[in-house]
């Protein structure tokens, strides 16, 4: 099967990254998000359609040989990859092959409490899980998780894999205009992620239509969202979404103020910041008021 790679696509925070999908022929996903790119289809908690290892590692091969200079292998599916049987042989067998690039694998995070997806997520360089809603009503409703996915066996196996992995975690939420965006859902979600304390959690919206009508926030929404978490929490605002935001003055007192109460990357203090702040900003900078910590790649700015 020839479309088991895709790419490379690049980005800043990933260098150039081969993608390699788990499942070609058709979605297989043990959600049916409303937010989803595909077409809906009905959840499963195996796949019927399975590609053999030997398939995967040739095509693999193949990609890293036609396009030099991988960075990062990124393992995902039409759907989710650790309905994958073979997850754990797979990783085996890429580590065998990969070089010096590096693995990251995207899942939803539902299977995240099997022993046998642990085992297998234990030996990717780069672990990125959703969670989207941290009460049931939420994941069943946003989410439409396969009957029996509950959201407390979800977070107690991210708690345990934390526990055991030495790699980079990063938490994905997508916020989805009148089902995730409340203050007691994302009360929810900044209480969990207290105690999981991930590598970095980026937060952002639909950018691409989804299968179902549903709708984005705004920037707005999303940086309002962001301070609702604790501000020691590495949050991420990672929508490509435009925003219609004017940029305003800030004093230094008020560009402090704003940089203690949440760490901003570069590309937010554009959008806040008119052009006089952000020379107040560099100021700061220089005089080391303002200092930059580097999460996983994301350089973000905070009261010294
Ligand atoms: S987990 Fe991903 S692939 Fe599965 S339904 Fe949700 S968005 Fe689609």
């Amino acid at each position: 099967m020839n479309n088991i790679i895709f790419g490379p696509i690049h980005s800043r925070r990933f260098g150039k990254s081969l993608g390699v999908d788990l499942s070609p022929g058709k979605k297989q996903c043990n959600f049916d998000c409303l937010y989803c790119e595909l077409e809906p289809a009905k959840t499963m908690t195996g796949q019927d359609e399975v590609l053999s290892v030997g398939q995967i590692v040739e095509a693999i091969k193949k990609g890293l040989q036609e396009h030099e200079d991988i960075d990062f292998l990124t393992v995902t599916a039409n759907g989710e990859p650790t309905l994958y049987p073979y997850l754990n042989e797979l990783i085996d067998e890429i580590n065998k092959i990969k070089g010096s690039t590096k693995t990251l694998i995207l899942s939803n995070a539902a299977t995240i409490d099997e022993p046998k997806v642990q085992e297998a997520l234990l030996k990717f360089d780069e672990v990125k899980l959703s969670l989207d809603c941290a009460t049931q009503s939420c994941l069943k409703k946003l989410d439409r998780s396969h009957s029996g996915i509950e959201v407390e066996a979800i977070k107690a196996g991210m708690l345990a894999f934390k526990k055991r992995y030495s790699g980079a975690l990063v938490i994905e939420i997508l916020i989805v205009k009148t089902l995730n965006d409340k203050a007691e859902e994302i009360k929810a979600l900044n209480d969990y992620l207290l105690k999981l304390q991930p590598t970095r959690i980026d937060i952002g919206t639909i950018d691409r239509p989804p299968a179902f009508d549903v709708k984005p926030v705004s920037y707005e929404e999303l940086l309002k969202i962001s301070h609702w978490f604790d501000s020691t929490l590495p949050v991420y605002i990672a929508s490509r979404k435009k925003t219609q935001m004017n940029a305003s003055g800030y004093s230094n007192e008020q560009i402090l103020d704003t940089l203690r109460k949440r760490p901003l990357t570069m590309e937010d203090i554009e959008v806040l910041f008119d052009e006089e702040s952000q020379k107040r900003f560099q100021n700061l900078l220089k005089r080391e008021k303002i200092k930059s910590v580097e999460t996983n790649g994301v350089k973000f700015y905070k009261k010294a």
